[in-house]
């Protein structure tokens, strides 16, 4: 059930779920502005969270509406708690698959890269902004980036083992680039 709240002027859609953290974020569709309130939350908690990100909403609204292509949405904390449980479940099973072992990974804000991956050191990155795309996309840079502890570069034989386990790794690319 919505409810729509209004604070400083500002229309606020809420709505109670089953997460852990209060979300507020504001939809690239319609810049609608969403308050997700979890079920064990007050709303008067939600209603104060919004009420002191009040400055930032209005700012972000008029960025967005002065410069509709660079929408920039912030990725709340629980997203990314929902990224590092994802890969971290895929890590191991593609390890496993190529028959390699990262030293280590971790997520990091990247704006031109998905992924990066240090061969040297074996410790591999991955980009927040990863939070918004599909399970298949995660799961090929993690794949991606796991191949490169195989063969270093983006040669022949680098794209012959991705092939070779992920056979759709160039449509998936490019959904991954859209
Ligand atoms: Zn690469």
């Amino acid at each position: 059930m919505k409810k729509i709240f209004e604070i400083d002027g500002l229309q606020i859609t809420a709505q109670r779920k089953c997460v852990k953290n209060v979300r507020l974020y504001i939809s690239p569709k319609d810049l609608q502005v969403n308050l997700t309130i979890p079920l064990f939350a007050t709303e008067k908690f939600a209603l104060e969270f919004a009420n002191s990100k009040i400055n930032w909403l209005k700012k972000s609204l008029e960025k967005i509406k002065a410069n509709p292509q660079h929408i920039h949405l912030e990725i709340s904390k629980e997203e990314i708690e929902e990224l590092r449980r994802l890969i971290a479940d895929m890590v191991p099973q593609w390890e496993f698959r190529l028959g390699v072992q990262a030293k280590e990974w971790k997520l990091r804000k990247m704006k031109s890269r998905w992924g990066t991956c240090d061969i040297k050191t074996g410790k591999i990155t991955f980009s927040t902004s990863l939070i918004k795309k599909n399970l298949r996309c995660i799961e090929y840079v993690v794949a991606h980036e796991l191949a490169h502890l195989i063969v270093a570069d983006h040669s022949k034989k680098f794209y012959a083992v991705m092939a070779k386990h992920f056979p759709y790794w160039k449509e998936i690319r490019k959904e991954l680039n859209q």
